[in-house]
């Protein structure tokens, strides 16, 4: 057990032990006596508050009180009403004060994508009131290139639906994240709305609004402009007022109130158009009966920023930003940050691994209970490359790696502690040296490429690698001091084998001068000796076995890759290909149908103490298992990363093979390594459906 750090003055310590943190609290009791009390705390790092925070205790609280308490309309004219409308009134004041906007509109919402819907559609209807009036209003929309995708895609949907016809163009950032404001000034003339954001989701980086303000002034723009500040809040002095800002949208979400609450300032005297029309809630600009809990709770978390206190201030977090940036330096040797520091939120650290993707970089987080994301939370399921990054000229290996690492201001000392502490068990298991698998799959885009390695890990063979992987192939071949025999593509041109070649700087193609192992029928074919096994060619066809005496018989072929000829018979041999999912076939064997794969986490628990001899197989990553082992109902998993299935398919279907129980993170891969299992023909196959997230 490790003492991390004394918590409080005297009586407080934090440990942690087997990746789980303990708070010890010693009080005194009343008769003189310690009392320990042990708390144990979450295993989960929350560390993606740029996508959403939790909720405040106190927010919680006054939720539930307008829930219960102060449930009435504030339209109501009764006591009941009366009530409500003065929370609604408080809390309006509250905002006011907060965001330094004594005058103007400020309005609730239901987050930051409404008051953009409504700040667009109210500069849209200003442009054409006054093209009609005949004033000058400009004919672009120019839009920040790194905004949040709510703001692109209203303009576009507005634009078309009130067929404003202007032209939206995008306002470049530099290298650093920060809008281009010689571009700016080329286009502020002709600007009718211009969108800018105080700070990115994705990088942190804070936007220069006066330099926007200046350019704007000196350049007589007839511009509006919005300025989306939901990554301000709470962590950058607003005074709304004193700008030439029109328009600003905040969410609840973004700093511990519920999801759909937010708030929308508008410059006193700036045009404004209600988004929604009906019961004239809001002095008729919003309506809608309030949401009087979000309300409730948002106003807790104003009243928090005004009285000081809660929040921790610039400098804290700026030292707590510090300290986890020199820990991911240390725990992840090469790792670069995609923003500069100096120009960031101190809440925001944005940066890449270089060869290590996003998504095996989130997975092991994730498996080590750090939660963080590879980008915006809208576009993380898409997996796409950073538009933010594209934007800032950050090259797409880099992109491909990226990794968002957010906090928001009511951290402590003990969660740094923690985040760092768990940052580094991290990077030690990445790092911590990883056998090479006798055969690899590597996929990339629906295709899979094939290493093949003999059993000390020295030599190998590459079949169809996907160019992606090139680079991560040759370093780690490099780093283990493996020689490749040979690589080369099944059909040419399908795989990457002349990228990787270029690397390693060898020959692609079947290598000249390959020995020859004889076929049970006596035909010669030439093969590539991979320790006691072969790689034989036989056509569009490569068989991977070991001979007996120079004789490579049907039954000692182990996998198969290319085309294999239909009248071949090799009835044990697993084929590997490049196109298809499941990649791995078995010719000699019903593959059977692949329903009832599904078991949660009650029947996965119930189907392992019913059958002791079942095997749990964690088909995450070695690091990922490394930096938290799986276990069900009490039951170790036996790693077998998804990469490697195909060799110990193999071995299970050689034998009488056990009921299988894949786990891994979320469901997707345990899914696939059990429809594998069910097609080779194996029936006793399940994974635990929802993962490991939904497991608990
Ligand atoms: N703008 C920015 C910068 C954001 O980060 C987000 C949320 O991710 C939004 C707008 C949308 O906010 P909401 O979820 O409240 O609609």
């Amino acid at each position: 057990m490790l003492i991390l750090r004394r918590k409080a003055e005297n009586l407080g310590y934090l440990y942690r032990h087997d990746s789980v943190t303990y708070s010890l609290t010693i009080t005194r009791s009343a008769a003189t006596n310690y009392l320990f009390v042990i708390i144990l705390m979450s295993t989960e790092l929350y560390l993606d508050a740029n996508a959403t925070s939790p909720v405040l205790p106190a927010a919680i609280d006054a939720a539930v009180a307008a829930m219960q308490a102060c449930f009435g309309n504030p339209s109501s004219s009764h006591a009941s009403g009366l009530r409500a409308k003065a929370l609604l009134d408080a809390t309006r004041g509250q905002a006011r004060r907060v965001l330094g906007a004594a005058s103007g509109r400020v309005l609730f919402t239901s987050g930051a994508t409404e008051g953009i819907q409504t700040a667009v559609l109210s500069a849209l209807c200003a442009v054409a009131e006054r093209r009609r009036r005949g004033e000058p209003c400009g004919d672009l929309l120019v839009v920040g290139a790194t905004e949040h995708k709510a703001v692109p895609e209203s303009l576009a949907h507005w634009n078309r639906l009130l067929g404003a016809g202007l032209e939206l163009r995008m306002l470049p950032v530099d290298a650093d994240g920060r809008h281009r404001l010689e571009v700016l000034r080329e286009l502020a003339p002709r600007a009718a709305f211009v969108c800018t954001m105080a700070a990115n989701n994705e990088t942190g980086v804070v936007s220069d609004l006066d330099g926007i303000a200046r350019v704007l002034a000196e350049t007589s723009s007839p511009a509006l402009w919005m300025v989306d500040c939901v990554q301000a809040l709470g962590k950058l002095p607003l005074a709304l007022d004193r700008t030439r800002i029109d328009y600003a949208p905040f969410s609840g979400h973004k700093l511990y109130a519920p999801k759909g609450v937010g708030l929308l300032y508008v410059r006193e005297g700036a045009p404004y158009t209600p988004l929604m029309y009906g019961g004239g809630q809001e002095a008729g600009q919003r309506s809608g009966t309030e949401n009087m809990a979000g309300i409730a709770a948002l106003g807790a978390v104003l009243g928090a920023l005004e009285q000081g206190g809660t929040f921790r201030n610039h400098a804290q977090l700026l030292a707590y930003r510090d300290r986890l940036a020199a820990t991911l330096l240390d725990a992840f040797p090469g790792l670069v940050f995609n923003a500069p520091l100096e120009h960031a939120l101190p809440t925001t650290l944005n940066f890449s691994v270089p060869g290590i993707s996003s998504k095996e970089l989130l997975d092991l987080f994730d498996a080590a209970g750090v939660r963080v994301s590879a980008g915006s939370a809208c576009s993380a399921a898409k997996a796409a490359p950073s538009y933010v990054l594209d934007a800032m000229g950050v090259p797409v290996a880099r992109s491909a790696s990226a990794v968002r690492l957010s906090f928001g201001p009511l951290v402590d000392d003990a969660f740094i502690d923690a985040a760092c502490a768990q940052l580094l068990h991290c990077g030690r298991a990445l790092a911590a040296a990883q056998p090479a698998a006798a055969l690899q799959q590597l996929e990339s885009h629906g295709a899979s490429g094939w290493l093949l390695f003999d059993t000390d890990g020295r030599h190998c063979i590459a079949i169809d690698p996907p160019a992606a992987h090139a680079p991560r192939i040759a370093a780690d071949l490099r780093a283990r001091g493996a020689r490749l025999l040979a690589c080369f593509d099944t059909s040419h041109g399908a795989g990457g084998a002349d990228a990787l070649c270029e690397l390693l700087d060898m020959t692609p193609g079947w290598p000249g001068g390959a020995q020859q192992v004889l076929l049970a029928d006596g035909s010669a074919l030439d093969a590539i000796a991979l320790g006691q096994d072969v790689l034989a060619k036989a056509g569009d066809a490569f068989l991977l076995g070991r001979p007996d005496q120079g004789v490579l018989a049907a039954d000692a072929v182990r996998f198969a890759f290319g085309a294999l000829a239909p009248q071949a018979s090799f009835g044990a041999t697993l084929c590997c290909h490049r196109i298809g999912e499941p990649a791995l076939s078995r010719p000699g064997a019903a593959s059977l149908p692949d329903d009832g794969i599904d078991l949660d986490a009650a029947a996965a628990e119930a189907f392992l103490r019913a059958h002791p001899d079942a095997l749990l197989v964690d088909v995450r990553e070695l690091a990922e298992h490394a930096a938290a082992a799986a276990q069900v109902g009490g039951r170790a998993a036996h790693n077998v990363p998804l990469s490697q299935l195909a060799g110990q398919a193999a071995q299970w279907l050689r034998g009488a093979p056990p009921a299988l129980v894949f786990v891994c993170r979320s469901g997707n891969r345990s899914a696939r390594a059990a429809r594998t299992l069910r097609r080779l023909g194996h029936a006793q196959a399940w994974h635990l459906a929802g993962g490991l997230a939904l497991a608990g």
